[in-house]
């Protein structure tokens, strides 16, 4: 085995040769050119052993760069990321190209979207554009090779002279996201830093490594709720769809060396056929390159399935963009891992043992494992990529062309041809937002200036919105307004019949996350449609009221206005009881302070109604409570991450409380609220268990070990007998049941996957709106489920202690996603309120504000934090 090893380290030093017979390394390519090398600018070759380049060094270097290029090089700073440090998009083409660059945008945006033009012109433009590749590194700040290797690739393109370079600038426009999260590779790098030569040299971050979404941020390409994803939204969706986009990941250490496309199955249906046979081209062609440059252990067509979330490279197909990704084995950070061959293994989709097959026909021995080799492996994919198209850049182009056109085709023959989201809705201010995340996607939306009815007989009021499949986009349109069902077969299910997890969703139906009615229609709407052309703002009105005003409960926007009139010091009150134009849940404020609530009108959308009579006496004050948002370590909580980024989008005040604060006890004294976030009891308390997420609590340094222990259980226990509010999220309702010993069972807990499965789905259920928590809610609506509990009162002496404000609905439950089981389900709670001494235990099963974008359900948390005075 060690000659083996041996001989796997000669194969780079005859390729340095061959290299340097070729003139291709860096010292070679500055006597050439004039350009600063990575390995000059930086001290030492990216990639190095226990060296990481920072985030603000490298933001220096492409500028020098640009500086140098003679223009093939351009660095656009496309803002501040989420915490200020500059995002920045580099292109990369030739001088030429770059001179008439929006000329080549403009030609590129007409291929993306054929609709009225001649094929002629078509085949001129073809010849004239320019294939245009985007490339994203280090979106998961902690997988650092591709923002460490990206500075190599960007320099090798401008200082190259060889053929192959020339023409990639000629034919390609290059947009290289250099990182897609520069505030975690800040933090890494520190982290990292501060961990050399310690025993947790080389460990993960003990926080999120983005301020809100951790991880989770490549969940977010369908809402864009992260300032990262507007940008990268802006540059693939609307003004340069790219023809492919690769996302430079890393995954776990023991399997593959690198895994480049394609996909394996199952693949989700509706794009353009051509895509996936992009994915097998592009992949062929990285995956030889690979071989040919002698690098081991490359596996194609494995592990990550065709179907999974709308984070980009999963969402870009449906833009018909060949979204891809790679992913490398991680090392330790910058610091080396060694590997045992027998520690090496198979299992995953598409490898079920570590042995030579077709896609994996050269598997690496054994060793040590270097960010070096991730920088070399990724960056001869990137390279691929670039060369294939720049190869082909005619065929590249008509297939953009030609998925564009049949996409378009199949949206104007198949049913439903459009969708309708109607003017009137539960919660129209939602429907904006919907309309504009839409928009966001480079979707085409008319809006009709009269009423009008469609075919099949469906009546809509002046300013609906049409969103016609007959355009490009068709396949998106599809999957984020049309109900959704996850496959059910071979390729989902084991040999014993139990589930296959989907990657992370099963549905990513965004209207019905947003609670916002959408209708498909079969047949042709005749409307007088105008075209939607940016964003839809709405300002809100103060009616002349003598009596005071009303604000609609049922709008997610309302909470945001009561929280900035509670911040000038308006009073707010809420009406309990239906009657004079009034709903359970609406918001009265009195007369008086009449600019304060211009100015939130504006801001907010939300309408000010006149009140017909006093109602102030028969209505409740709120009172503005103090919120308490548990936060722990142990790698962070990307549920405490997105539930902090919702609470300031609505303007609720909170403060983040640690595990310290809680143990101290006295938490009345500075909350009325606490929310425990989506997290397992082991965590939350920090004894090590099975149930423990992430790594283990000693794994991090002694000050980063979380859990509130037993005095914190303790704290949090007399916290509301003393009448707090405990909010419980998702399986965090396990610690409040088990802790506060509460008569509430999971009916869902000891099912096996094959009797109840149900990931990332939408679910049906009932909503008691006359109940203070879920005040403004409509009768019946959706819930997001995520491998959520599901609850009984087991009976007891107290029965009236218990409220189940929202319970599932009792037959067809699934809307879209994937159920199995569904009768464990039938009339089960949703949510139940337990009376614990003088206070409340609030145990919201289900996702109510996940990843912030369950609109439809968000109401249920913000009512938790309001109605008790
Ligand atoms: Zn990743």
């Amino acid at each position: 085995m060690r000659e083996k090893i041996r001989f796997v380290h000669i194969v780079p030093v005859l390729l340095m040769l061959a290299l340097l017979g070729m003139g291709l390394l860096p010292r070679t390519i500055e006597a050439q050119s004039g350009i600063t090398t990575p390995e000059k600018f930086f001290g030492f070759q990216l990639g190095s052993d226990r060296k990481i380049a920072r985030w603000d060094k490298i933001v220096d270097y492409y500028r020098l760069l640009e500086k140098e290029a003679g223009g093939k090089l351009k660095v656009v700073d496309m803002g501040p990321s989420t915490m200020g440090n500059p995002f920045l998009l580099v292109t990369i083409t030739s001088a030429n190209n770059h001179a008439r660059l929006e000329q080549l945008r403009q030609v590129n945006l007409k291929i993306s979207d054929p609709r009225g033009i001649a094929e002629q012109e078509i085949k001129k433009l073809v010849a004239e554009g320019k294939a245009v590749i985007c490339q994203s590194m280090s979106l998961h700040a902690t997988e650092i090779g591709g923002a460490q290797m990206a500075p190599e690739l960007a320099c090798d393109l401008v200082a190259r002279q060889d053929e192959e370079t020339q023409r990639i600038l000629d034919n390609v426009v290059f947009f290289l996201v250099p990182s897609f999260n520069p505030d975690g590779a800040l933090m890494v790098a520190d982290w990292y830093q501060k961990s050399l030569g310690t025993e947790y040299e080389g460990t993960g971050l003990p926080w999120l490594y983005h301020k809100y979404a951790g991880h989770d941020n490549n969940r977010d390409a369908f809402q864009t709720n992260l300032v990262e994803s507007q940008y990268l939204a802006k540059i693939m969706f609307t003004d340069w769809p790219p023809q492919a986009y690769i996302d430079h990941h890393h995954m776990g250490s023991y399997g593959a060396r690198i895994y480049v496309p394609p996909y394996a199955e199952p693949i989700r249906p509706l794009a353009d056929p051509l895509i996936w046979r992009e994915h097998s081209w592009y992949g062929a062609h990285i995956a030889y390159k690979m071989e040919e440059a002698g690098l081991s252990g490359v596996i194609n067509m494995a592990q990550y399935s065709g179907w999974g979330h709308f984070g980009f490279h999963w969402i870009t197909p449906f833009h018909n963009i060949a979204g891809m990704l790679t992913e490398s084995a991680s090392a330790k950070l910058a610091s080396p891992l060694y590997i045992h061959p027998d520690q090496l293994r198979g299992g995953a989709r598409g490898l079920p043992a570590y042995e030579e097959q077709t896609t994996f026909p050269n598997p690496w021995p054994g060793g040590w494992w270097r960010l070096r080799d991730i920088v070399e492996r990724q960056k001869v994919s990137a390279w691929a990529a670039l060369d294939l198209a720049a190869r082909n850049k005619e065929t590249v182009l008509w297939n953009a062309y030609l998925k564009a056109k049949r996409q378009t085709e199949r949206g104007a023959q198949g049913k439903p041809s459009a969708y309708v989201i109607p003017i009137i809705q539960h919660d129209p201010l939602t429907a904006v937002k919907l309309v504009n995340k839409l928009l966001a996607q480079g979707i085409e939306i008319k809006q009709a200036a009269k009423g009008f009815s469609t075919s099949d007989g469906m009546g809509y009021a002046a300013g609906s919105y049409v969103v016609s499949l007959d355009q490009p986009k068709m396949g998106l349109i599809r999957y984020l307004l049309g109900r959704t069902f996850y496959p059910d077969n071979a390729y989902t299910r084991n040999n014993e019949g139990s589930p296959i997890r989907p990657y992370d969703m099963a549905a990513d139906t965004m209207f019905e996350f947003m609670g916002v009615r959408v209708d498909a229609v079969d047949g042709a709407v005749k409307a007088e449609l105008q075209k939607v052309a940016g964003p839809v703002s709405v300002t809100g009105k103060v009616a002349e009221g003598n009596f005071g005003y009303v604000l609609d409960g049922r709008l997610n926007d309302s909470f945001r206005a009561v929280n900035l009139l509670f911040d000038k010091g308006v009073a707010v009150r809420r009406a309990d009881k239906a009657g004079d134009g009034l709903r359970p849940g609406d918001f009265i404020v009195a007369a008086g302070a009449e600019a304060v609530l211009a100015d939130v009108a504006a801001q907010t959308g939300v309408d000010f109604n006149a009140l017909a009579r006093d109602v102030v006496p028969e209505s409740r004050e709120l009172k503005r409570l103090r919120v308490g948002m548990y936060q722990r370590y142990s790698g962070g909580n990307m549920d405490e991450g997105w539930t902090r980024l919702l609470l300031e989008q609505f303007s609720f005040p909170y403060t983040t409380l640690m595990d310290a604060e809680i143990r101290k006890g006295s938490l009345n004294d500075r909350y009325d609220v606490i929310i425990l976030p989506d997290d397992s009891t082991a965590m939350i308390t920090g004894e090590r268990g099975a149930a423990a997420r992430g790594r283990a609590p000693d794994s991090y340094p002694a000050e980063y070990r979380s859990g509130i222990g037993n005095e914190g259980v303790a704290a949090l226990k007399s916290f509301v007998e003393k009448g707090g509010t405990l909010v419980a999220l998702g399986a965090a309702t396990a610690f409040a049941i088990e802790k506060f010993e509460l008569p509430v069972r999971n009916v869902l807990a000891n099912l096996a996957s094959k009797d109840f499965f149900c990931p990332g789905s939408t679910l049906k259920a009932r909503f008691a709106n006359t109940h203070p928590l879920a005040y403004g809610m409509p009768a019946e609506g959706l819930v997001l489920f995520l491998n959520s509990p599901a609850f009984e009162v087991v009976p007891n002496d107290f029965n009236e202690r218990y409220e189940t404000p929202v319970i599932y609905a009792d037959r067809d439950i699934l809307q879209s996603g994937w159920l199995i089981g569904e009768q464990y389900l039938v009339k089960k709670a949703a949510i139940v309120t337990a009376k614990v001494g003088q206070g409340e235990a609030i145990l919201i099963g289900f996702r109510t504000q996940h990843r912030a974008q369950t609109h439809g359900a968000f109401k249920l948390l913000f009512n938790a934090l309001l109605r008790r005075i």
